[in-house]
């Protein structure tokens, strides 16, 4: 099934986590959703979830961070879902170490995804925002950006998201085009399962210690960035862009 008139949106590393809670978001605001993440197998669930619902989804395997995967899959998603004009640039990987034992394997990769990355989705999907006049990009940073200690390759990667966005609102702010960033604080996931676990301490503890540092006394949920993320692609926010948005519980910097 088509339809002329459906937006269709393009989230990457939509399997899991914040990626899949936006991905289902934006199929029951109405838009078609292309579920797009490193192995095609693992977005079927994401897939399932919003054709379960009556949304349109489709299942697509590529690396961000691989310029010939990344234009074969907008062309992809182009011909079976339609001219995608939203983006959201979201898929990530932490490599953390202080700086002195942090290899330049652990540095470039973290680079790769999340920067290299943002950059040739958006890139991809660009040519068909600017033919519709009209296109919402929204772009994972973190509160990380601030600076975070062990983070060097992951908080240097979250503040280039910010400046990547911000250029890309006044780039394509003439086209019908706004960029936007949400930065988020601790949000329950796998990744931040994955640090607990690095630090050897309970996901539980760990969780209960930062809800004790926010100050509306919880964790993020994937489903509060979600919300985020569908007030950024509405059509009402068409006169808000170029800006960071923290959804962190509490105010930052
Ligand atoms: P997650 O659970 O680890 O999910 C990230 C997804 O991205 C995974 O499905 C992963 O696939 C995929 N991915 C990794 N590398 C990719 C690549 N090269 N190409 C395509 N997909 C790729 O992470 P999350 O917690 O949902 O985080 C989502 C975003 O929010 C990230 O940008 C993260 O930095 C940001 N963020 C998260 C938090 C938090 O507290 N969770 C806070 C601030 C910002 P594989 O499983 O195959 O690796």
């Amino acid at each position: 099934m088509t339809d002329g008139n459906q937006r269709v949106a393009v989230v990457s590393g939509a399997a899991r986590g914040i990626g899949a809670a936006i991905a289902k978001r934006l199929a029951s605001d109405g838009l078609a959703v292309a579920v797009l993440d490193l192995d095609e197998s693992a977005c079927g669930d994401t897939v399932a979830a919003v054709r379960d619902a009556g949304g349109r989804a489709l299942a697509i395997g590529a690396d961000v961070s691989d310029e010939a995967g990344v234009e074969a899959a907008v062309a992809r998603i182009a011909d079976e879902l339609g001219a995608p004009t939203v983006v959201v640039n979201n898929a990530g990987i932490t490599r953390d170490n202080l700086l002195f034992k942090m290899s330049v394997d652990d540095w470039d990769a973290v680079m790769n995804v999340h920067l290299r990355g943002a950059f040739l989705l958006t890139r991809a999907v660009q040519k068909y925002m600017v033919e519709q006049k009209w296109g919402r990009i929204v772009n994972l940073s973190s509160i990380s950006a601030l600076g975070n200690r062990g983070q060097v390759n992951y908080s240097a990667a979250k503040a280039g998201m910010q400046g990547l966005t911000k250029t890309l609102a006044l780039e394509l702010g003439p086209f019908g085009v706004t960029a936007n960033a949400i930065a988020p604080g601790f949000i329950a996931t796998e990744m931040t399962a994955a640090t607990a676990e690095r630090l050897g301490v309970s996901f539980e503890d760990f969780m209960e210690a930062a809800a004790a540092e926010t100050p509306v006394r919880r964790v993020g949920l994937p489903a509060d960035i979600a919300h985020t993320a569908s007030f950024l692609i509405s059509e009402g926010a068409g006169f808000v862009s170029g800006q960071v948005i923290y959804v962190a519980g509490g105010p930052k910097d």
